[in-house]
């Protein structure tokens, strides 16, 4: 059966861990493996910075483009030792694309341009792994996700569609009954051959997608954590690890913001039954924790979610007229076409409050659709936390010295906004 292997930027960060990504993949060899990359470490952050630099026409494009291409060759030098390995000159290739379009006018759409120069990051990373897993004997095909992975044109959080995806499988599928497999994540391909991407942190979705189409025996996401935790230990000292999650639970952790996997990710699995393991890359022999639908969920400990700089809008009518549905709903697609994801929620009489991550663009553009015909007051930097299964003096704790800005409970989770 099939297993797939995802390993985020964290996992490639450097020649140490792709050494280390070969070790892993080596106790496998009695395994089909499909294994899932995303950029090495920061490169992602740094094309967003080239991408932004090239549309605005500023002049720092070049520095930024040898940086990138720099920090990829010191890693290729440490791993293939001379230049004339034949992967520096597919990295050069894949280089030249990014070349050609700063040479260009950027197109129109921001977006665009955004997809088919960020995407390059995970081209290059599955290069260079899948040369090196080859260069160790193990033997490799590299694929491109684009053949696989078909959206629709909705630059930077393309959908995927899903019957197109599924019936491009059977080719995937019979090259990993001869060899390993390396692709990308996070990019898919649009009908006219463009690059488009699945929204920031989406490998884990792609490899999803992939696990689940292919109906894998499990995908294993290798992190660099030792699992799911209940709280993100470099807040909370006492944070544990979860031996095992239902599916729902670890949704919904998700959905509130725990960042360890992306939202996206449960809905393919579960649908197709597929477990779920994030796994700690440096210490690969420990079990990690498991996802799936046989998963006890232990109620005696409580996740605590935090989301830093949050913002909480209040919005009222200037005439004292209730917020009635009608409304609320004008409301709620003002916020939808701003792009603005609600964290939390709450209404009174004469106004809508809702938090959501602090995001200058978005916000001037939501407030400038509403300032006149509405009261608009808002905070920013503050924290929205999340405790699931709560137990009402564990919130005391959490709370100690702090402001309380707005709170909502419901049976399983309170949530509170605080300065
Ligand atoms: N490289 C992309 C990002 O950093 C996708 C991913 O890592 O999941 O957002
Ligand atoms: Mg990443």
């Amino acid at each position: 059966m099939i297993k797939v292997f995802k390993f985020g930027g964290f996992a490639v960060s450097d020649a140490g861990s792709v050494k280390n990504l070969v070790k892993i993949v080596s106790e496998y060899s009695d395994d089909q493996i499909l294994i899932i990359v995303s950029a090495m470490g920061k490169t992602t952050d740094a094309l967003e910075k080239l991408c932004n630099s090239y549309v605005e026409g500023k002049e720092d494009a070049q520095d930024i483009l040898k940086t990138i291409k720099q920090f990829h060759e010191n890693i290729m030098v440490e791993l293939f030792g001379t230049k004339s390995h034949p992967v520096f000159d597919e990295i050069a290739n894949t280089f030249v694309e990014i070349e050609w379009m700063l040479e260009d006018e950027p197109h129109p759409d921001y977006d665009f341009n955004y997809d088919q120069i960020v995407s390059v990051g995970e081209f290059l990373s599955s290069r260079i792994v899948a040369a090196y897993l080859n260069e160790n004997n193990i033997d490799t095909k590299w694929m491109d996700a684009r053949d696989f992975i078909h959206t629709d044109n909705t630059y930077r959080e393309g959908i995927i569609d899903m019957d197109k995806t599924r019936s491009s499988m059977p080719v995937l599928n019979s090259a990993l009954q001869k060899q390993t497999v390396v692709t990308q994540g996070f990019i898919g391909g649009t009908s006219e051959n463009f690059s488009t991407t699945l929204g920031r942190e989406g490998s884990d979705y792609s490899a999803a997608i992939f696990a689940s189409l292919l109906n894998a025996e499990s995908l294993t996401v290798w992190k660099d954590v030792p699992g799911i935790m209940n709280a993100d230990p470099r807040l909370f000292a006492s944070a544990q690890k979860y031996e095992e999650l239902p599916y729902s639970e670890a949704l919904e952790m998700a959905y509130y913001g725990a960042t360890v996997i992306h939202p996206k990710t449960i809905k393919p699995l579960q649908n197709a039954g597929v477990p779920l393991f994030v796994r700690p890359f440096l210490l690969p022999d420990e079990k990690g924790t498991r996802i799936d639908s046989t998963a006890k969920l232990n109620t005696d400990i409580s996740a605590i979610i935090v989301k830093q700089n949050q913002m909480l809008l209040s919005i009222s009518s200037k005439d004292f007229s209730f917020i009635d549905e009608h409304i609320l709903i004008y409301l709620l697609q003002c916020i939808s076409e701003a792009h603005i994801k609600l964290n939390m929620m709450q209404r009174s009489a004469l106004s809508l409050s809702f938090c959501f991550n602090q995001d200058e663009a978005k916000f001037r553009k939501l407030y400038d659709i509403l300032k006149d015909k509405f009261k608009c007051k808002y905070n920013e930097g503050l924290d929205l936390i999340t405790v699931r299964h709560f137990k009402r003096e564990e919130l005391e704790t959490i709370t100690a010295g702090r402001t309380i800005i707005m709170e909502q409970f419901s049976r399983n989770t309170a949530q509170i906004i605080l300065q």
